[in-house]
This record gives structure tokens, sequence and C-alpha cells, in this order.
């Protein structure tokens, strides 16, 4: 074996460790993110928008894990977690709650 297949073995190797490095934070990124989503911004929205939600009491993360804008009847999935809540017409959280959440049939 040559000191220069050393070298390219060393260097696959060291690419690989990097590389699975990368995926590693990568995925961790991607994990906070989808958790901390925000699908319904208060800053594009207007004062209707704004007073509708605040009336209802929409939060983006539910409290009650089986209550969530994912199985409310008025929830338009996006596929991205996010979508449209009929009632306020507008950008919704799918884990996201208000006090009109109702049951899917
Ligand atoms: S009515 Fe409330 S709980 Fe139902 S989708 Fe709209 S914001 Fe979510």
């Amino acid at each position: 074996m040559t000191g220069r297949q050393i070298s390219r073995r060393t260097l696959i190797e060291q690419g690989m460790r990097l590389g699975g490095f990368a995926l590693a934070a990568m995925a961790t990124v991607q994990t906070a993110s989808a958790a901390d989503k925000l699908c319904a911004d208060p800053k594009a929205m207007d004062g209707g928008q704004l007073g509708i939600r605040e009336s209802l009491n929409y939060v983006e993360k539910s409290p009650e894990a089986a209550k969530t804008c994912g199985n409310c009847a008025f929830f338009q999935a996006a596929g991205d977690g996010c979508g449209t809540c009929m009632i306020f017409t507008g950008p919704a959280n799918a884990g996201g709650h208000c006090d009109s959440w109702s049951a899917k049939d």
C-alpha cells in the first residue's frame, strides 16, 4: 500500500465521518423546527384576523393533546403541519387549538 492510497482512504473515512455529523446536525435542526413550527404568524395578519383568534383563544400548540386543530372539524390540512381554519378563514397549526374546537365526525 502506498502513501497515496492511505491518503485516499483517510480522506474517504474522514469525509464519511463529516457526512454523518452533518446529517445528525440537520436531523436535529429539522426536529426542532417541526416542533416549533409557526403556521399563524401574527405579524402577517390584519386586525380582524388577530381579533377573532384572540377572542377564541387560539394557540399554536394545544394544551390538550387530544384536542388539536388537526382533529378539528373546521381544519383543512395543507400537508406540512399547517392548514386552514374554516372559522378564521386563515392559517392554523395542526397542533394548535382554540375555543371553537369541534371533533370531526
Ligand atoms: S376552530 Fe379552532 S381548533 Fe378548530 S381548526 Fe380552527 S383554530 Fe383549530
